[in-house]
């Protein structure tokens, strides 16, 4: 088997300053792994530890736990003796024992969605020499209690009973809190924390049938194979999905020396951020608490302080804390740990030039020492995104093509969308505030639970605080709201992420998830009320608040600038109307690519005339409804060009399926056979006779033309005429006339002559002219085959990539919802090739496409019209084909512009 004959390390150890293992090996160590060696070869403290490839995962999931262990057992017994020569500590040992955590890590960052277990190599007698060892028996017993509690759900998977119940570890905990009448964990005394010991493991006993295991060797083992479990685990699988990640990726384990920041009062631990990963701007930022454990910060049971002066007071600002309160209760790291502060600066400084790119840092202050754990590019909204790329191009840490290359292009989509209307803003009545996690507007319904985010069309999901367990439901939610939880809660990392809009933090609100309420002050809102976040300042609002459309401003405009000084494939809209021109142009289309026609009949008045010429049984009578449609397509081109302004502009004639037109309701039926002097039975006869079993594949495109000539006589005199009557104002255009759905030589060449003729009889009749060009959709596998004869006639290629994935693949466009959602839950397709183009089957008729069609006409132009012009994964392919261009929605305009200088970049690096 070809796996067995990996030869590449399968464990590679780091710290002590030295490493195997670096930054460059992301695919193999994971992002935490690769950055933990390439951290400790420049010097950084990072805890020693060893990283076991994604590539053992893979290896697990094929050959099964036993042939793996015996596979790395000697490499993991081996790094164990390193990190104990390191730390000068025993693994099991009862005097001087070293601890572990474990921790997953995919080659990119999937925060909080797999396993991580903590303390490992605890029991009765290694908690013992522990106490020894610190003096501090608090801190062992409370490490003893949490190890159960995290193996227990991690590797033993106790889990709670329903959503509405709590974990039975903290039921355990709440219990002992309620009969001690005290609130927080670390008001438990050293008993409690013994006794806790004793009941989490009955409880481990009575759940699994099992002790609880003790061998630190075997705890070890448990914790690995619970990592790679967790790879294929529903959160994992479902944000895999989410991001297109592929399965065979696997994720690396990371074992490594536990350092505790819950040791004594100078201990403690923290998140931090070279800059805001909310919007960009350049300051060192972050949370800590004293005397805790690094999911202490994250899970917001506690409130996290602030790690600069600066943070702290803007924090005590927004949650109305006064000076004096916040110096003694929440200082920040700079003021209480002042050398502490300096030391992590300097380190911040130093990750941040070394990786050239804002990080994410966690850091443990153990008894004074400062660790960093981890760092790796910060997960960030797209305004910081944008913001940060040209800022470090402006710093000098990065050139030009860098900062392009920096971009995700999609995160670009959240700068695309509506925000607050400013006006309406004024008069929102403010309820309460939290902290401005993410940026962003949201408005929707309450809901209480994430599995019920679908309940409403827009919901705001409110949470006392969020778990993994929530992703989907945030996904789906508009906003997220959380009562607790600091600017590193999960929510608000998950949040920046999805580019969702959050607050988190905002302690005013009393939440009760039996109920379903959510009260403020005394005022109590219920499940499907409304209610709007601003997550750029941290206001919650009462109701719906109105929004506007967002415009290119700021960065986004320097970046959209610099990606036109670097692209040479175009980028052209697919836009039907005026208005949506109008607004392609102001994101910078270069044109528009597609105008489907067709979706000009749709409104109310030309429904009627279109309805009038379809259903009429003579050419005469289809000539007459054709004329009442004429000057309404013509001023709607009229627009279109103006809107232009000389930009080319690729109109398509008549593509759907007649039977979309007419009426399949009994009373528009009735009013129909009224306004044109027929019978009801005539229209019903008609309206069946369209009917199609796969209109798809039926009576559409150039089929239409090719039957009935004078709906492209119509078509080509309104786009003439609109031409020249623009010509008249001083507007030059040059329409480009598409015929779609071309699958043979002859049909081309029908409705090239009728489209030509029409030309040529206008520019009689006005005695002027104008240029224009006849090209085709190449959307039918057929069209691709016979490209080099088709292009011997037709001016223009565009890859109409719907079509051609459906016939390619031979799935319906309108019946694929029904089995796609399986296989993509399956594994047998990896992405939606409806989304994603499909390079690799679909890929290859478009280039044969386009060769064919250069051999026979080397100039030609080709383009593309699918969906897939606006997918960055897509658009990179059609520039490595050699396209003129791309043409996507409005909204993803930015997006492959973008792309498009990537793509260049790329391909000359
Ligand atoms: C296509 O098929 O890719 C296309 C752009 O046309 P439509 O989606 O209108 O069929
Ligand atoms: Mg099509």
């Amino acid at each position: 088997m070809e796996v067995l004959q990996n030869v590449k390390p399968r464990v590679y150890k780091f710290g002590g300053k030295q490493a195997e293992g670096n930054s460059k090996m992301k695919n193999l160590l994971g992002g935490k792994g690769a950055n933990l060696a390439e951290m400790s070869a420049i010097g950084i403290p990072v805890p020693p530890g060893f990283t076991i490839t994604t590539e053992v995962c893979t290896e697990y999931n094929l050959l099964g736990k036993e042939k793996v262990v015996e596979m790395i057992l000697h490499d993991v017994e081996s790094s164990i003796e390193n990190i104990e020569t390191l730390m000068g500590t025993k693994f099991g040992d009862k005097e001087n024992p070293l601890l572990v955590s474990v921790r997953s890590g995919a080659r990119v960052s999937m925060p909080g969605m797999m396993d991580t277990v903590l303390n490992l190599g605890m029991n009765d007698d290694v908690v013992l020499g522990l106490v020894k060892k610190t003096n501090n028996e608090q801190f062992a017993w409370d490490s003893y209690r949490r190890f159960i509690q995290m193996y227990g759900s991690v590797v033993l998977g106790m889990k709670p009973a329903s959503k509405e119940d709590i974990d039975p570890f903290e039921e355990i905990m709440e219990n002992l809190k309620e009969k001690r009448k005290i609130e927080l964990d670390t008001e438990f005394t050293i008993q409690d924390l013994k006794d806790l010991v004793f009941d989490f493991k009955v409880a481990v006993k009575k759940n699994t049938g099992h002790d609880f295991p003790t061998n630190p060797w075997e705890q070890l083992w448990g914790a690995i194979v619970a990592v790679f479990n967790s790879w294929n685990g529903n959160r994992a699988v479902y944000y895999r999905n989410m991001h297109g990640y592929p399965a065979d990726w696997g994720t690396a384990v990371n074992v490594q020396a536990m350092v505790y920041g819950n040791m004594s009062e100078n201990s403690g631990t923290g998140v931090c951020f070279t800059r805001d990963a909310g919007t960009g701007e350049n300051v060192f930022n972050g949370e800590y608490l004293i005397n805790a454990q690094g999911e202490d910060v994250v899970s917001g049971v506690r409130t996290p302080q602030q790690i600069t002066k600066l943070g702290s007071k803007r924090w005590a600002e927004l949650a109305k804390v006064e000076e004096e309160d916040r110096l003694e209760n929440y200082p920040s790291l700079e003021e209480l740990m002042p050398s502490i502060f300096k030391e992590l600066n300097s380190y911040q400084n130093t990750l941040e030039k070394h990786y050239r790119d804002m990080q994410d840092m966690e850091f443990t202050m153990q008894d004074g020492k400062l660790w960093i754990l981890q760092t790796r590019n910060g997960k960030r909204t797209g305004a910081a995104m944008v913001k940060i790329a040209i800022d470090l191009l402006k710093e000098g840490m990065i050139d030009e093509k860098e900062a392009l290359l920096i971009v995700e292009p999609n995160k670009l989509d959240e700068l695309l969308h509506p925000i607050f209307d400013l006006k309406a803003l004024k008069k929102a009545n403010v309820i309460a505030q939290g902290l401005p996690a993410s940026p962003g507007a949201a408005t929707g319904k309450i809901v209480f639970f994430a599995d019920e985010a679908n309940k409403y069309k827009s919901s705001i999901l409110v949470r006392i605080e969020t778990s993994p367990e929530d992703l989907e439901g945030m996904n789906i939610a508009k906003g997220i709201l959380t009562a607790r939880g600091g600017m590193t809660s999960h929510a608000a990392v998950v949040a920046r992420g999805m580019g969702k809009c959050c607050i988190s933090g905002a302690g005013a609100l009393k939440i009760n998830y039996k109920k379903r309420t959510l009260t403020v002050g005394d005022h109590e809102y219920h499940e499907g009320d409304w209610i709007s976040l601003n997550g750029s300042t941290g206001n919650i609002i009462e109701g719906k608040v109105a929004t506007m459309e967002p415009g290119l401003s700021g960065e986004f405009a320097e970046l959209m600038k610099l990606s036109d000084k670097y692209s040479v494939m175009k980028v052209r809209t697919n836009a039907d109307s005026p208005k949506d021109a109008k607004i392609a142009r102001s994101f910078g289309a270069q044109g528009i690519g597609l105008t489907r026609t067709e979706h000009m009949f749709f409104e109310l008045d030309r429904i009627k005339a279109m309805r009038e010429m379809i259903l009429s049984e003579t050419v005469k009578g289809r000539k007459q409804a054709l004329e009442d449609l004429l000057p309404m397509q013509r001023e709607d081109f009229e627009g279109i060009f103006e809107a232009m302004q000389g930009f080319p502009v690729t109109i398509r004639l008549l593509d759907p399926p007649l039977h979309e037109f007419v009426p399949h309701q009994l009373a528009t039926q009735k009013d129909l056979a009224e306004d044109m002097h027929i019978t009801l039975q005539a229209v019903k006869s008609k309206v069946s006779e369209l009917e199609e079993f796969n209109p798809m594949l039926g009576h559409r495109g150039c089929r239409l033309g090719n039957t009935y000539p004078e709906i492209t006589e119509m078509q080509t005199r309104a786009i003439i005429e609109a031409a020249l009557n623009l010509k008249e104002k001083g507007i030059i255009c040059k329409p480009e006339i598409m015929v779609p759905l071309v699958g043979t030589v002859k049909e081309y060449e029908f409705q090239e002559e009728i489209i030509r003729t029409t030309a040529a009889t206008i520019f009689d009749e006005r005695n002027n002219t104008i240029e224009f060009s006849v090209g085709t959709m190449i959307e039918i596998p057929r069209a691709a085959l016979m490209a080099d004869k088709i292009a011997e006639k037709a001016d223009f290629f565009s890859f109409g990539t719907n079509d051609l994935t459906q016939m390619t693949f031979g799935y319906s466009r309108d019946d694929a919802g029904k089995f796609l959602p399986i296989y993509l839950e399956k594994g047998i397709l990896k992405v939606d090739p409806f989304e994603v183009l499909d390079q690799e089957g679909v890929g290859q008729l478009i280039i044969l496409g386009t060769e064919r069609g250069r051999s026979t006409k080397p100039n030609l132009k080709v383009g593309i019209c699918g969906e897939h012009g606006g997918e960055p994964s897509s658009i990179e392919f059609c520039y490595n084909v050699g396209m003129d261009y791309v043409s996507c929605s409005p909204y993803r305009v930015p997006i492959a512009r973008l792309v498009s200088a990537q793509a260049t970049i790329k391909s000359i690096e």
